[in-house]
């Protein structure tokens, strides 16, 4: 039984490139360093969900084809990680109902505040957005895949990292948006299919891991396979892909991984 999932974005907090500044054209030819707002979207035989919903979500679901969800899961409150939530009301057009919406209750408290119309206990009429929130305080399962949470240092918040089971198997370590992972996050994650860490920039950086601390990470992972995310312009994809040791990918939007 597979499971696969899509980056639907792989940029930092501002995308690549932002906005004002100018960039070899040869950079920019390169579709590869195009990076929207960091962004998965899982899919088994009997789950579809997507982690996090950036600022670029819908552009996302429209460019992936993709309509109906189970279920959203948001990993922090930051802007690039939750401003697209809104747009989930097609989603729950689609499903008729409320949308699952897993989080950690200092997020969900956050959401209550930022999007409090659809918080704010008033019925809430078709075409609108309708958040069914669930608060994450342990392992939880949307469809057949299993989600074990580790609360992971980012700045002054924490991030909830992700493992993913599914048929019996550590699939999936997401670890977005940390400082660091946590050894009860490592070893949760440890001999995974696949790893997708954060690996914002080169330069040593207070609330993200940099590209030595993803590649630490990455080694003591151990992960069948290493995908890095939510990097900035620091990456010139294809020559920076060229330096990795084996296993380890720089992501790009649009890529398709799949375990078997
Ligand atoms: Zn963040």
């Amino acid at each position: 039984m597979s499971f696969r999932f899509r980056f639907l974005g792989t940029g930092t907090s501002q995308g690549v490139p932002i906005i004002g500044k100018d960039y070899p054209a040869a950079f920019l030819a390169n579709p590869r360093n195009h990076r929207l707002r960091a962004s998965i979207y899982v899919e088994t035989d009997g789950a579809r969900f997507v982690v996090d919903t950036t600022p670029d979500f819908r552009t996302q679901m429209l460019r992936e084809q993709l309509g109906f969800l189970d279920a959203v899961v948001i990993t922090h409150a930051h802007a690039d990680h939750i401003m697209g939530l809104d747009d989930c009301r097609r989603v729950c057009d689609l499903r008729g109902g409320p949308l699952p919406l897993h989080a950690s209750r200092e997020t969900l408290a956050d959401l209550r505040r930022i999007f409090v119309y659809a918080f704010d206990g008033r019925p809430i009429p078709r075409g609108y957005f309708h958040p069914d929130p669930r608060e994450v305080s342990g392992p939880f399962a949307i469809g057949d895949v299993t989600i074990r949470t580790f609360p992971l240092p980012h700045g002054n918040i924490t991030t909830l990292g992700l493992v993913m089971e599914h048929c019996g198997r550590r699939r999936l370590a997401y670890f977005s948006d940390c400082k660091e992972v946590t050894d009860a996050a490592l070893e949760a994650a440890r001999g995974a299919d696949v790893a997708v860490l954060d690996a914002l920039r080169k330069e040593p950086h207070p609330t993200h891991m940099c590209l030595d601390e993803a590649l630490t990470a990455a080694r003591r992972i151990g992960a069948g396979r290493t995908y890095f995310t939510h990097m900035t312009h620091d990456y010139d994809h294809d020559a920076d892909q060229a330096e990795m040791p084996d296993g380890v990918f720089l992501a790009h939007d649009g890529l398709r991984v799949e375990t078997d």
